[in-house]
């Protein structure tokens, strides 16, 4: 049980770590068109990060994510999950990936303790992925995932952010991957950010993509299991090993059991993803601060944690792309 309990019950037991706002991708959702990358200076380096989770952990916090950026294009982060998984009080470390340089590095970040991962990609057609993307990479992906999968990082979970007229046509591709292929694949709604690239009506609900796979596959079969501790909701197919999960970002606000906060990788604690406040924890790691008075700066963070954002009012974060925050 956590002891990290914000203004409104919630207890949060969650971190969400950016090691970096580079990234080798320019996805049209995600990445800004005005931005420059942070200096190696302003970059949290890895002892310093590992002394946040460290205080986070004497609080209750037990489950990390790496994410960026690109948390694979930062060298040797195997030795920052190696470090993470030695901590009293860390259950579990996971890592979100565009997957392009998985294939490389999937087995030594089993070997460093790392429990799975999360594999972001958007089409199964290599023109529409390098649209997408800006990259021409689905083939590098599609290798990770399977080798993340061989050297054991699973349930490997594969996430889709379903756009409208760009990629939808290919909800029903993906569902098949979880029959064919047993691929735990995960619809994530779009959302709006305004330094991306892209910020026009891109939403297909969750409500939208299931009755899309419904029309096709009939009724979805409710899966109840371990395969995540966040907030989509899960189902299978018949005849299938994988899964289907559905994340309803906008739709479905789901604020009311969220569990997490975010580190940027520039060291500012991040409460909600949605929310533009931010509360920087770097000068003081950087002027000595103690385990304890960082565990203080997290509590406080988690004292101003919004009750709930306002997506489908329109209010959407403003200071920072997804990229620069950490998704
Ligand atoms: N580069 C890594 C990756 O691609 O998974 C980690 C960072 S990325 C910001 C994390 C996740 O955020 C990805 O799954 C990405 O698709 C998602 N994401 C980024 N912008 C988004 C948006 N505007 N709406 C919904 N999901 C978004």
């Amino acid at each position: 049980m956590s002891n990290l309990v914000d203004s409104f019950d919630r207890q949060i037991n969650y971190m969400r770590i950016s090691v970096t706002d580079r990234c080798d991708l320019r996805c049209i959702y995600c990445a800004s068109t005005t931005f420059h990358d942070q200096t190696h200076e302003n970059t949290l380096r890895y002892e310093e990060i590992s002394r946040v989770v460290q205080a986070a952990a004497t609080i209750g916090v037990s489950k990390i994510r790496l994410t960026g950026g690109e948390p694979l294009v930062r060298f040797h982060l195997d030795h920052l999950v190696n470090m993470l998984v030695g901590l009293t009080g860390i259950e579990e470390v996971s890592m979100t990936t565009n997957g392009t340089l998985l294939a490389k590095y999937a087995a030594e970040l089993k070997t460093a303790g790392l429990n799975r991962v999360n594999v972001s990609l958007d089409s199964l057609k290599p023109d529409r992925f390098a649209y997408i993307t800006g990259g021409d990479k689905l083939e590098d992906v599609l290798q990770g995932i399977e080798v993340a999968n061989n050297v054991g990082l699973v349930p490997a979970k594969i996430n889709m952010v379903v756009l409208k007229d760009i990629n939808d046509d290919e909800i029903l591709d993906f569902a098949r991957k979880t029959i064919t292929d047993s691929w735990n694949v995960r619809y994530i709604e779009y959302m709006p950010f305004a330094r991306a690239k892209m910020h026009s009506n891109g939403l297909v609900s969750s409500q939208e993509i299931i009755s899309i796979i419904r029309k096709q596959f009939g009724e979805l079969e409710p899966h109840h299991s371990s395969i995540g501790n966040g907030p989509a909701k899960y189902y299978k197919l018949p005849d299938s090993n994988g899964t289907l999960g559905f994340i309803g970002a906008v739709t479905e606000c789901f604020c009311a059991d969220c569990n997490r906060f975010r580190l940027t990788s520039d060291g500012k604690l991040r409460p909600c993803l949605l929310d533009d406040d931010e509360i920087d924890i770097r000068e003081p790691l950087r002027h000595g601060a103690t385990i304890k008075e960082l565990a203080e700066i997290i509590q406080l963070a988690a004292s101003v944690k919004r009750e709930q954002h306002h997506l489908s009012g329109g209010d959407m974060p403003t200071a920072r792309s997804m990229r620069q925050i950490g998704g």
